[in-house]
Formats: C-alpha cells, sequence, structure tokens
C-alpha cells in the first residue's frame, strides 16, 4: 500500500477520481465524488431506484446502478458545447432516494419528496436518474413549493393519464397530478416526442385542456427540431425550470431498454441536439428516467441516459455560474 502510495504521489493529477481508470474503483455518477454532505455541492446527482409506479414491464429500479457504470465512460469537458461543468459548479454524487417503504407507493413518494427536500433546502440543484417516471411527481412536490415551475418534458408519452386500475398515481399520470397540485404551470409546458397507440381516443385530453404544448413525433419532423425547442424555450421563457428526459422518447433500435417502447421515437444524435438547445433556461433541477437494465443487455441505454445526463449537467452548471454573477 505504501509503494502504491508512494507511486501516485509523483502523479498528483491521479488526486482527482475523474482521472482515475474508468474501469477501477466504486462507480459513482461521472467518477465525481461521493459525499453525503450537502452543503458542499451546487449540483447533486443521485439516483432513485424506485419502479413501484410501472404499467407495463419492470425493471427501472436497477437504472441508477447501469447508468452509474456506464457514466464512467463521461469526461469532464463538453466538446461540442466547450462546457467545463466541473470548472462551473460543485458536484457531487450524494447517492440513491430509495424508498424504505416500496410497496406502498404514497409513502415510497413521501420518502423520495423528503429526499429532494433536503437537496432544496441545502440549496443544490438536484439531477437525479431513475427509476420509473412517477418519480418525477415526489421531487416536484419538493422542488416547487413556493410555486409552479415551468416544465420541458421529452418523452414519447405525455404522462397526463388519470386513474388506472385504480391507482391515481403511476408512471402515466405524473403531469396531471402536477398541474392538479399547483406544481408545474400547464401554460408553460412543453411535451415534445408524443407518439403510439392509445387506450382511449384522446389519452392526452389533460393536456390539450390544461394549455400545455404537445408536439408530436411528427410535428417535431416536420417543423425540425430547432424550431420546435425554439418554440419550448419561448413558452418557458426565464421561468424555473424542471427538465424530465423519458428514454422512451427515443426509438427503441436505441434504446431498447426501457419498459414502455414505442417505434418511430428521436435517435440518439437528436436527443443530444435537442438537450444542448436548452442552454440558456433557468434550470432548477431535472431527470432521466425509465431505463430499465433487464432489457438493456448491452448496456446502450444506460449509456445514452448516462451521456444526455452529462448534457443537462453542462447546463446546470452554467446555470449555477449564471446565478453567482446575478
Ligand atoms: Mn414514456
Ligand atoms: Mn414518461
Amino acid at each position: 500500500m505504501n509503494f502504491r502510495r508512494q507511486i501516485l504521489s509523483q502523479f498528483p493529477e491521479l488526486e482527482d477520481p475523474k482521472s482515475h481508470p474508468r474501469f477501477t474503483g466504486i462507480p459513482s455518477f461521472m467518477r465525481a465524488p461521493f459525499t453525503e454532505n450537502l452543503t458542499d455541492l451546487d449540483i447533486a446527482m443521485c439516483g432513485v431506484p424506485y419502479d413501484g409506479g410501472v404499467t407495463n414491464r419492470t425493471g427501472t429500479r436497477l437504472g441508477p446502478r447501469d447508468v452509474r457504470i456506464q457514466s464512467t465512460m463521461m469526461r469532464c469537458y463538453n466538446q461540442a458545447t466547450g462546457a467545463a461543468p466541473y470548472e462551473k459548479a460543485r458536484i457531487g454524487d450524494i447517492g440513491d432516494a430509495w424508498p424504505v417503504m416500496p410497496f406502498e407507493l404514497e409513502h415510497a413518494h413521501k420518502e423520495i419528496e423528503s429526499f429532494f427536500q433536503e437537496i432544496k433546502e441545502a440549496g443544490a440543484l438536484p439531477l437525479a436518474v431513475g427509476g420509473d417516471h412517477s418519480m418525477s411527481l415526489p421531487i416536484l412536490r419538493a422542488l416547487a413549493k413556493d410555486g409552479p415551475v415551468a416544465l420541458v418534458q421529452i418523452d414519447a408519452h405525455c404522462d397526463t393519464g388519470g386513474m388506472y386500475q385504480g391507482s391515481e398515481h403511476h408512471h402515466g399520470s405524473s403531469f396531471s397530478a402536477a398541474v392538479n397540485e399547483g406544481l408545474i404551470d400547464p401554460k408553460k409546458s412543453v411535451q415534445i416526442g408524443i407518439r403510439g397507440g392509445t387506450i382511449v381516443p384522446d389519452l392526452w385530453k389533460f393536456s390539450h385542456d390544461h394549455g400545455m404544448r404537445v408536439i408530436t413525433i411528427d410535428e417535431l419532423y416536420d417543423m425540425g427540431i430547432a424550431t420546435a425547442m425554439q418554440e419550448a424555450c419561448d413558452i418557458v421563457g426565464d421561468t424555473p425550470t424542471y427538465v424530465t428526459f423519458d428514454i422512451d422518447s427515443l426509438d427503441p433500435a436505441f434504446a431498447p431498454g426501457t419498459g414502455t417502447p414505442e417505434i418511430g421515437g428521436i435517435t440518439s444524435y437528436e436527443a443530444l441536439k435537442m438537450v444542448r438547445s436548452l442552454k440558456d433556461l433557468n434550470i432548477i433541477g431535472a431527470d432521466i428516467v425509465e431505463v430499465s437494465p433487464p432489457f438493456d443487455p448491452s448496456g446502450g441505454t444506460a449509456l445514452i441516459a448516462a451521456t444526455l445526463m452529462f448534457e443537462l449537467l453542462c447546463l446546470m452548471a452554467d446555470c449555477v455560474d449564471r446565478n453567482k454573477g446575478s
């Protein structure tokens, strides 16, 4: 051990875990330091290994673990945008919001909410990896206590459904609940990439009735991605905004590892461009949800999620930096 330390001392750059060989050590998100001390952080990366809200194939409880492993591929600088998140913000992995009582959905949601409440109270921005999409509701309950926030949701589904099999809360109803609870402003909410069959003629009636902007996959391609994303940015403006990215927005050819796949989706390159286009928003938190490792034997879906998480991290670090200046 001492001999190893002696050799390491000749390479001071190896002090930083992000400089360790990426296949070594315990895999934190992006190889950022693991810490439970929230006061040291501007951005708190965390997992929500919970899938008690899925209506189809389970497995997203394993998402955070696989995304952590794939995220060891992430580096410090964003070649495309020039972003240098670790120079702009203090970033760490704070572990998982794992519910002690996972079999009681509403109790699990309360536990998740209190985890994110602590992050908010410490003044850090959460960047979460799920987990099924029901987790966005307790996160919004924690973040939007002072009033409704704006929402950018990239997803194959609006998730503004109602009761399903006698349950109000599930991964297909998070955003109707968030509107009803006054957590998001529907007029400043944009849902992009929507497609697939529905069980009733107008499954996303709630979104339309409440003035949420629903950009279907056809409209997205007809308008062009840049135009659609500009419209999304114009709708939310400088309102504090929550960004939620459902991995099933991608075509299953790229991201098969998810519980509710819909063909005819965006490519991984388009996903990168869409996230990057949110660079001027005032982001107060973000999540990437619905990665289901049992359907992702190559780890490719988790790699996409890890890379999109890095893109979100770059945007959020720039937000931290801008807010420091103001
Ligand atoms: Mn979805
Ligand atoms: Mn969803």
